[in-house]
């Protein structure tokens, strides 16, 4: 997979540098096929790589405990930039950058976002290093172009599936954005967010597109499910496992809020948040999940009740107005 830096080199260092003896190695979905070759690399400095073959899909998924309990001493987690202020366990981050070149699919672009003159450049961490070209491209055909930084995520102009923030604080001074990256899961989380039209420049398969088609149906699907919940009697509210993804508190006034409004509220525990772990419980009619919100937007179809972000259920109980929760963005906390 020669479209990432898999950084072996700062990795043989770093593990020698901590002397660590036993490694967990997690990699999103993606870069797994990766994994065995890399850990043999590893396994060459007389250390034991442990592959986590769990599922992983951010940087909010560090695996601590397991790491824990297999007696490793150090983590090294692929495909995200460091989310979480502290970890409890020693952990080395490696972006996995991607050796792709921008410039065609950038140029692909243009004609869509023609009509707007302020344009915001948003990504993922797989791309922040064309983020430069891009402007410039952008620039050369007259366009102003604004790069947003919150401090929030590590980067500016980064976007996590979850935190849009560097490009909503732009949102108020451009017309359109850009996102550069594969896909159109964070193209469209970044038009949730800022309620602007977005234009995804794919360099994978070098194609743009508009997907504000994409984000509309996904408003009318979000609408449909509070309806069905505002009817709903009893609620579970989910409290994620995952170590950046539990949020106690939060669940906790949320059940409050939630029998206030007349339900009846359970706490569910969970880690990896299924269609089929839901399934075993017949007698609860909707979900609030407070662990990965993307799971609600985008996973809907799957679930046979409606699944809804913490947000959501705040319009369930009249705490926020359907018309105040997409001004805010979809996806902000
Ligand atoms: S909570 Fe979900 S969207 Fe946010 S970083 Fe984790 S996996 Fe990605």
């Amino acid at each position: 997979m020669k479209q990432f830096d898999f950084e072996e080199e700062r990795i043989k260092q770093e593990i020698l540098k901590l002397g660590a003896k036993r490694v967990l190695i997690q990699f999103p979905q993606g870069l797994k096929p990766e994994a065995p070759r890399i850990a043999k690399t590893i396994e060459k400095l007389g250390v034991l790589p442990i592959i986590s073959a769990d599922p992983c899909y951010g940087a909010c998924d560090l695996a601590t405990a397991d790491a824990e309990s297999l007696g490793a001493d150090l983590i090294i987690h692929y495909g995200h930039s460091k989310l979480m202020k502290y970890e409890r366990f020693p952990t080395i981050y490696v972006e996995a950058r991607a050796t792709l070149n921008v410039p065609s699919a950038v140029e692909k672009a243009l004609p869509m976002l023609e009509k707007w003159n302020k344009i915001g450049l948003a990504t993922t961490v797989q791309h922040l290093q064309t983020l430069d070209e891009a402007r410039e491209i952008l620039t050369r055909q007259g366009k102003i172009v604004l790069i947003g930084d919150t401090g929030r995520l590590s980067y500016p102009g980064q976007v996590i599936g979850c935190d849009y923030s560097n490009a909503v604080s732009i949102a108020k001074d451009v017309e359109a954005f850009l996102f550069i990256g594969g896909g159109q899961f964070h193209a469209i989380g970044v038009a949730l967010s800022t309620s602007k039209p977005t234009v995804v420049a794919d360099p994978y398969d070098n194609t743009a597109a508009l997907v504000d088609k994409e984000a509309e149906k996904i408003l009318k699907q979000r609408w449909a499910q509070i309806r069905e919940a505002k009817e709903a009697k009893t609620f579970a509210v989910l409290v994620g496992l995952k170590p950046g993804q539990k949020r106690l508190e939060e669940t906790l006034q949320l059940k409050e809020k939630l029998e206030k409004g007349g339900k009846i509220v359970h706490l569910f525990a969970i880690n990896e948040i299924t269609p089929e772990a839901l399934m075993e419980f017949p007698s609860v009619d909707a979900f609030v999940n407070t662990a990965c919100p993307r799971i609600s937007i985008d996973d809907a179809a799957r679930f046979m009740k409606p699944i809804l972000t913490a947000n959501e259920a705040l319009v369930v109980v009249g705490k926020l107005s359907w018309e105040d929760l997409c001004k805010k963005g979809l996806l902000e906390s």
